[in-house]
């Protein structure tokens, strides 16, 4: 068992857990504090995994979203608070949210308004959920087209880990958890030599459930020291500019699989801009393990037009990239539109001949 604690600066405190059997032990242990619990799930994870939950924590109301990013919006937000205010929670009670990162995100921001905010546990059942979204107390709906507008910073009171839950998911969602854990290891280089030196189990079970602890352990590293994205949790959003754009253009890939893409894509133009050539490269090819398949991308033009409107963005045509330049290091570039634009040109016919 592996357990981190982040308390932010305004006091707020999470405690995440790391360990088998969370549903048997960990969880019913933790609820006999609460009065009442209400529990939060989409209908694919509640299928498979709802009379265990059900066991694990007896009597307890249930609301179950649709799965898929599709609904993480603010109908979905404000059913699941009526269930909630019908079951009569209380400003003492908890709401347990087991799911992905779209149960994750919603479910933390009903907990964060209930009452003006009742105690949240998070139980991530997807890679990505466990490694990233999970952590750190991002919460949001989709609103007016745009992902995650209408949201809150807000630590949930526990995070149970359990990598027990990967066995059942598909192998696409594996993929898009690897996407930020490649991006750990562009960031921790204890993190990068596990993943090159296993480089042909990057999708094993087991290997994943032995790294998800060290990503847990980063990202709440990260967040420990800056909760609310003044700098250093800038370093988180390495790879994602491009692949926000790209995810907004195509949108047929999970983000996690435009987070490898992105993460490569911008590592080859550190590589030209003085990054260490060699390790980006080393770099870029765990990227292109992960992915498997490089897909066609995005006209170069549109992605730097979309990358200029990205809320990270200082606007006026410029666009600013999170990139990788050395082992463990990065650093904040900023590139015109134009230049943007050549290369991903460039690195885009580069890419599709580079493929392992
Ligand atoms: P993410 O965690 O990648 O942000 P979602 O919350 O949308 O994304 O989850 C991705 C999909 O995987 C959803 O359809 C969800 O129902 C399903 N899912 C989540 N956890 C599991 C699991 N442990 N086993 C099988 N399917 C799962
Ligand atoms: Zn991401």
């Amino acid at each position: 068992m592996r357990t981190f604690t982040i308390t932010t600066a305004d006091a707020e405190t999470s405690r995440i857990v790391c360990r088998k059997d969370i549903l048997e032990q960990a969880l019913p242990e933790t609820l006999k504090a609460y009065r009442q619990v209400f529990l939060f799930s989409d209908e694919t994870v509640w299928k498979i995994y709802g009379t265990r939950v059900r066991r694990a924590v007896g009597k307890a109301g249930v609301y179950c979203m649709l799965a898929g990013e599709a609904h993480k919006t603010p109908e979905t937000l404000f059913s699941l608070l009526s269930a909630m205010a019908e079951a009569g929670l209380h400003r003492s009670d908890c709401l347990v949210c087991i799911g992905g990162g779209v149960v994750g995100d919603v479910g933390g921001l009903a907990a964060a308004l209930y009452m003006r905010g009742i105690d949240c546990i998070q139980v991530p059942t997807t890679l990505l959920a466990q490694v990233d979204s999970s952590v750190g107390g991002k919460t949001a709906v989709d609103f007016c087209g745009i992902k995650n507008l209408v949201g809150v910073f807000r630590q949930p009171t526990y995070v149970y880990v359990d990598p027990a839950f990967l066995a059942t998911l598909p192998a696409r969602e594996i993929r898009c958890g690897l996407g930020e854990i490649i991006k750990h290891g562009a960031l921790s280089p204890e993190i990068f030599d596990t993943l090159e030196q296993n480089r042909d189990k990057l999708t094993d079970l087991a290997f994943l459930a032995d790294i998800v602890p060290a990503n847990v352990a980063f990202k709440a590293n990260v967040v420990r020291e800056d909760a609310r994205e003044g700098n250093l949790r800038k370093c988180l959003n390495l790879g994602h500019t491009t692949a926000h754009a790209f995810e907004l253009l195509d949108g047929k890939l999970s983000h996690g699989e435009y987070v490898l893409i992105g993460t490569c894509i911008e590592a080859e133009i550190s590589a030209s801009r003085g990054g260490d050539a060699a390790y980006l490269a080393r770099l870029g090819r765990l990227c292109l393990t992960a992915l498997g398949t490089m897909p066609a991308l995005p006209d170069p033009a549109e992605a730097a037009r979309v990358a200029c409107l990205d809320k990270k963005n200082t606007g006026r045509g410029r666009i600013v990239l999170t990139v990788p330049v050395a082992k463990g290091e990065y650093r904040l570039l900023e590139l015109g539109a134009e230049e943007y634009e050549r290369e991903l040109g460039r690195i885009g016919r580069k890419l599709c001949s580079d493929l392992p």
